[in-house]
């Protein structure tokens, strides 16, 4: 096991994200208010793939405010029902990466809306197997503590 730190605080001054959220970058943009920017992602996973941004710089899902993961939530609602009605996909991932060891690589929280093909080539990230009873309970009952402390 590797011990990693917290991701890479970016400043905002350096952030190609907060960059692009306040007009000073250049991106194919497909929707924007108050709170969000949605643009095309420059290395699509498949044609479509979009990027929803909050406009105030967070780090991850550690560091966005509730607030603003609820408006980046909202405005991904609307880009995959857009997305369904422009592209008709057979179907629709929703990806976030918090740290580079769930393969984050920009830092400035953000949500991917990946619209899917039969045949686009893409492996899932996991196998289904069955988990072990015992440590579904445990590690459960660990979660649910937690989120009772948590509130
Ligand atoms: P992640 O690896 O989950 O942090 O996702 C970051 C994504 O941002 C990658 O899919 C990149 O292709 C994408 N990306 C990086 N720079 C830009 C940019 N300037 N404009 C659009 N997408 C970008
Ligand atoms: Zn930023």
């Amino acid at each position: 096991m590797t011990t990693e730190s917290p991701s890479p605080r970016v400043a905002p001054d350096t952030c190609i994200f907060c960059a692009i959220a306040n007009g000073q970058a250049p991106a194919e943009v497909v929707y924007e208010d108050a709170h969000t920017m949605a643009f095309m992602d420059i290395n699509p996973a498949t044609k479509g793939h979009v990027l929803v941004v909050p406009k105030r710089h967070s780090r991850d899902l550690f560091d966005v405010s509730e607030e603003d993961a609820l408006h980046v939530t909202r405005t991904v609602l609307r880009v995959a029902r857009a997305m369904e009605a422009a592209l008709k996909p057979d179907g629709v991932n929703l990806m976030h990466a918090t740290r580079r060891a769930a393969f984050q690589s920009v830092y400035h929280y953000h949500v991917h809306v990946i619209p899917r093909w039969w045949d686009d080539g893409i492996t899932p990230l996991w196998r289904h197997a069955p988990g072990d009873p015992d440590e579904l309970r445990e590690v459960g009952a660990r979660i649910r503590e937690a989120l009772t402390a948590y509130g």
